[in-house]
């Protein structure tokens, strides 16, 4: 099979677009040369013609995550287009750790960080930190302060704000810009000996107060900030700023292609000040557009905040976007991978549905999983005609798409569970399941037919008393159909276990457009997670494939490590079809 995915509608009532996907399939055998070779993004013809052109010789990408929090599915989108090109290419990629804000960084991140890319089917050549280069970046400010391109302002944080202007109005110069080189190489010194207090002094580069683009407004190169840092420890009490780290770090490492978010930039045109200035090697930055997505939210900030606040059970909260939470939901890899891919990289900001990625997950593990029974909301059938403490043992395909390939073992006896919605009293006429006097097949086994409905006080259905075919075993003799058939389990057999059931986090689609007045947190859904449970088959307990199941006729579930030696945990994945309708 082939697939094809059209874009087919742009919703402008958000204000950004959702794209809804159309996914079409067509089989291979019709059209066996339909599939078009792949357009190349707007990245790839970049790094083609540079390498090309012989501006590159070979592409050097990085992935500089600051550990401030877990990776998220935006990080997955980062982190697949920054492998992904250089493996295209022949290529390679750094890992940095953008760690130039001690107060808000962690060890524990680094580590998740690392063990996410792995996870995620990737290796980097080089693990490196911007704390790294703190000695290289300080030499290069002292640099820049001897050749009249940097100063240092006693202005408060305040003050430098208000002097800055606005778009329309160009800024002040402070009082403290036209230092001497030398005042300003021992203030500078001074700083970093930690003579001075947080906040009370910054390094500014010397550039254009009156610049039309606010960046060039005298940027701050350094803070003082008496912080210990998780790396460097106590040596430094000032850090340098994002602008002033990110381009010379690329340079050091020769980063061929810096790729980063679209809102970065109207930061490049600094990115290529300081490299001019400083006369190093010639990095470039280039600007993609950062993957939103439907009923998520994306910003490590917030999600630290539902952390803190409790709101959901860690990061690794299976309703949580991270890459920890969507792993132990049961997301694979290579589903997360087969989703960037076909998003694409595009230069204009986009809502993707979630349905896309949910669809990916479905396409990997539909393929690859294991298939049991499971019964959720139980109704007793019993087989009257069945000799009683009678077990009978069926062999059933773990995955129907390779009936060669291994199978479990399904005990069936006298005394079964069926889904309650597997069975209707007064059924209309195309409800093909089991209904009074009606015969249905029970998965793998022997048709049934429903003789008698026992009620309780209240009228509900407690028991179905019901007779087995014994002819109708499968390979015994000719095999006869019957229009349902539906899933079971034995209970004497059936093992309980606890049921995580999941919907969205958020109620909102766009949740990058929260009104004014409100907070992100008003739109928690409070029925994302329902804790149930079922019955399933035996088999279920030994599987050892380490991926999500398939609970026959119903959806894909991974084991929680929640679970015990006598108490499993199933997170529902994903449900086996789309239960609802995009907007
Ligand atoms: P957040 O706003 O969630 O804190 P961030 O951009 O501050 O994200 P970083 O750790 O600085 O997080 O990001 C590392 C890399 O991942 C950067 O190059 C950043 O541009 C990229 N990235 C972050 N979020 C997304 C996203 N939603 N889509 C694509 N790339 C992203
Ligand atoms: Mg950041």
């Amino acid at each position: 099979m082939q697939f094809i995915v059209k874009e087919h509608s742009r919703n402008n009532i958000v204000r950004k677009n959702i794209i809804n996907y159309k996914i079409e399939f067509m089989e291979e055998a019709k059209n066996p040369t339909a599939e078009e070779p792949k357009k190349l993004n707007f990245l790839e013809e970049i790094i083609e013609s540079d390498l090309a052109s012989g501006k590159v010789k070979s592409v050097m990408t990085r992935f500089p995550p600051e550990p401030n929090g877990y990776l998220h599915l935006g990080h997955a989108k980062s982190i697949c287009l920054n492998f992904g090109l250089a493996a295209k290419y022949g290529g390679k990629t750094n890992l940095r750790f953008d760690d130039t804000n001690p107060t808000k960084e962690d060890t524990e991140y680094v580590d998740s960080i690392k063990e996410d890319i792995k996870w995620l089917g990737f290796d980097w050549e080089n693990e490196f930190y911007a704390s790294d280069y703190f000695d290289q970046l300080y030499e290069w400010a002292e640099d820049l302060i001897k050749r009249g391109l940097a100063y240092v302002d006693d202005q408060n944080q305040e003050e430098i704000s208000k002097g800055r202007g606005t778009v329309e109005k160009p800024g002040i110069e402070s009082p403290y810009r036209n230092r001497s080189v030398e005042e300003n190489l021992q203030l500078f010194r001074d700083m970093k000996a930690g003579k001075f207090e947080d906040g009370s002094r910054v390094l500014r580069a010397k550039i254009d107060m009156a610049h039309p683009n606010m960046m060039f407004r005298d940027p701050i190169l350094y803070r003082i900030k008496h912080a210990h840092h998780h790396r460097t420890g106590d040596k430094w009490c000032i850090y340098p700023m994002y602008d002033y780290t990110h381009g010379q770090c690329d340079s050091i490492e020769h980063i061929t292609h810096s790729i980063c978010t679209l809102e970065f930039d109207v930061h490049r045109p600094l990115y290529d000040w300081f490299i001019n200035a400083l006369e190093i090697w010639p990095s470039h930055q280039y600007e993609f557009a950062r993957l939103n997505l439907t009923y998520t939210l994306m910003s490590k900030r917030k999600l630290l905040e539902l952390v803190q606040k409790k709101l959901v059970s860690g990061w690794d909260d299976p309703r949580m976007p991270t890459l920890c939470g969507v792993r132990r939901r049961g997301y694979t890899a290579k589903a997360l991978r087969m989703f960037c891919d076909k998003i694409g990289v595009s230069k204009r900001d986009q809502l993707m549905d979630i349905q896309l990625l949910e669809w990916c997950v479905r396409q990997d593990l539909n393929e690859r999983s294991n298939r049991y029974m499971v019964v959720e909301d139980p109704i007793k059938v019993t087989l009257t005609n069945w000799e009683p403490g009678k077990v009978e043992w069926f062999d059933a395909p773990l995955n129907p798409a390779d009936p060669e390939g291994a199978s479990r073992k399904v005990p069936f006896t006298g005394e079964l569970y069926i889904e309650r919605a597997d069975f209707m009293e007064d059924a209309p006429k195309k409800f093909f399941r089991l209904k009074p006097e009606g015969e249905v097949r029970l998965k793998y086994t022997y048709i049934i037919k429903c003789e008698e409905v026992i009620k309780n006080a209240e009228g509900e259905v407690v028991e179905l008393k019901c007779t087995y075919d014994p002819t109708s075993k499968p390979g015994a003799g000719e095999w006869r159909k019957v229009k349902g058939t539906i899933h079971w389990v034995s209970i004497e057999h059936a093992k309980e276990v606890e049921l995580r059931l999941y919907d969205r986090l958020f109620t909102q689609a766009n949740m990058n457009d929260i009104p004014e007045d409100k907070d992100y947190k008003d739109f928690l859904n409070p029925d994302s997670l329902i804790v149930s449970k079922g019955y399933a088959e035996p088999a279920l307990l030994e599987d050892a494939s380490g991926l999500p199941v398939q609970f026959e006729r119903d959806g894909y579930f991974f084991k929680d490590p929640d679970s015990t030696a006598e108490h499993f945990v199933f997170n529902k994945t994903t449900a086996l079809k789309d239960s609802y309708k995009p907007e």
